[in-house]
């Protein structure tokens, strides 16, 4: 079977791995000169298995107000002439009951777990070079609400066979954490899952497209842009690319994160894909100062994980920030608020960045045939947490092109 994916960030990569170990031949598309280029390049590096709520939840609805009009707010929201914009809008106040977000959560968490089985699997067979470390995920809060809300949580999960969890005092945190010792004065205590895992997903993604051409020869289309299809029917016969080319193969898998939607409109679907910007900051040779652990600032929203040497911290979600050039007010505000977090870590030569997480209004990602296709497949929508779920989903697409049955219920994640 000749299987062509397009699209060479986390979750095409991790597609191409998945397919090749069952013998199928791969062709990779991507648009850019390097796998890992767009999104997957410089994010927030959590491999948060237990942290995987939708966005979309009630909580969210009494801050929205807040939230968009504060100009230091961790959510930034920019109303645009843009159909989409209010379709996904309006999705998305939808899908905010408790109703949806429990069946979610639930749903994600069984993808989240066959992600971290999957990356087991391949870890014990793959020298992955990607700064991988399962040392669990501190939240820190500086206030007694939201920690008393969190310790509730704990309960209800701990109830549902959730992963282990732990309410700790400041000095526990501290103790557990010393990198947090500058701002103890400013918490009310924390949270830690010592589940949890980090890593670089660049490094991971480049490492992964490495082993895929070494063990199975095959190459991929680099610099090239899909841009449409040759199409019988319900089936594509082959893809066409920018240089006038045509890919021809039996399955086509569009993982091309948020430019999936322009491509998929060309067989006449056009799921809800929206961008939500986020930034980052990477600052190297930070060894000395950076938190060991993976530390998230719950009220300001922004996760702090080491790299090897470097330091990188993440934040923020802009809804109608179009683009990827970081916006210098939002990189001062996150310079400021990480100076005052690592006040040692020298944030005067950090690497700013910005990307566009593809998100579905409901959260969940889009992971199946593409509606009124016999031999196209979605991969796409992953939102926040792609790195996080690119190995199970891999995985979940590979059996359902099998027709074999699916380890997890596909349903909720079924394009529609
Ligand atoms: C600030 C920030 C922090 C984040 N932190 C985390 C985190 O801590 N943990 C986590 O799990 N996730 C995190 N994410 C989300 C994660 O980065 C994304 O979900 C993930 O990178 C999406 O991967 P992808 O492969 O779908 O998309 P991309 O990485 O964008 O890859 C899609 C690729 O398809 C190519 N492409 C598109 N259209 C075409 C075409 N027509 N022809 C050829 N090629 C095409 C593009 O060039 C691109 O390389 C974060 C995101 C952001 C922005």
């Amino acid at each position: 079977m000749h299987v062509c994916i397009i699209g060479g960030g986390v979750i095409g990569v991790a597609a191409a791995w998945q397919l090749a170990q069952r013998g199928a031949q791969v062709s990779l598309v991507e648009a850019r000169r390097q796998v890992a280029e767009l999104t997957s390049h410089a994010n927030g590096g959590q491999l948060s298995y237990s942290y995987v709520a939708p966005l979309a939840e009630p909580g969210v609805l009494p801050h929205l107000p807040a939230w968009l009009l504060r100009r230091d707010s961790p959510l930034r929201f920019r109303p645009r002439l843009d159909p989409l914009q209010w379709r996904w809008g309006l999705a998305f106040l939808r899908a905010c009951n408790a109703r949806q977000a429990a069946a979610s959560t639930a749903q994600m968490l069984g993808l989240a777990a066959l992600s971290r089985a999957t990356l087991q699997a391949w870890m014990r067979d793959l020298p992955l070079e990607f700064h991988h470390v399962e040392n669990g995920k501190l939240i820190v809060y500086r206030h007694a609400g939201p920690l008393g809300k969190a310790r509730a949580q704990v309960q209800l999960q701990a109830g549902l066979g959730g992963a282990r969890q732990q309410v700790l005092s400041v000095d526990a945190c501290v103790a557990l954490e010393p990198a947090l010792a500058p701002v103890a004065a400013a918490l009310a205590g924390g949270l830690y899952t010592p589940s949890e895992a980090s890593g670089d997903c660049r490094t991971f993604t480049q490492s992964l497209f490495g082993h895929w051409v070494a063990r199975s020869g095959q190459s991929a289309w680099m610099a090239t842009r899909a841009v449409g299809f040759r199409r019988e029917g319900r089936r594509v016969r082959a893809l066409r690319l920018d240089d006038g080319r045509e890919i021809e193969a039996d399955q086509f898998v569009v993982a091309g994160g948020l430019g999936s939607r322009d491509l998929l409109r060309r067989l006449g679907y056009a799921p809800l894909l929206y961008g939500l910007k986020g930034y980052s900051l990477t600052v190297p040779g930070a060894a000395g100062c950076a938190p060991a652990i993976s530390v998230t600032d719950y009220e300001r929203r922004t996760v702090y994980v080491r790299l090897g040497d470097r330091l990188r911290v993440s934040a923020m979600v802009g809804m109608g920030l179009k683009g990827l050039a970081p916006e210098p007010d939002r990189i001062a505000q996150l310079r400021r608020e990480a100076s005052a977090f690592v006040p040692r870590a020298d944030f005067g030569h950090a690497e700013a960045w910005a990307g566009q997480r593809p998100a579905t209004p409901h959260g969940r990602p889009l992971v199946g045939r593409c509606p009124g296709m016999d031999n196209v497949w979605l991969n796409t929508g992953h939102g926040a947490l792609g790195f996080t779920l690119a190995c199970g989903s891999a995985h979940l697409l590979d059996t359902l092109m099998a027709g074999e049955p699916p380890a997890i219920d596909p349903a909720p994640f079924a394009p529609r």
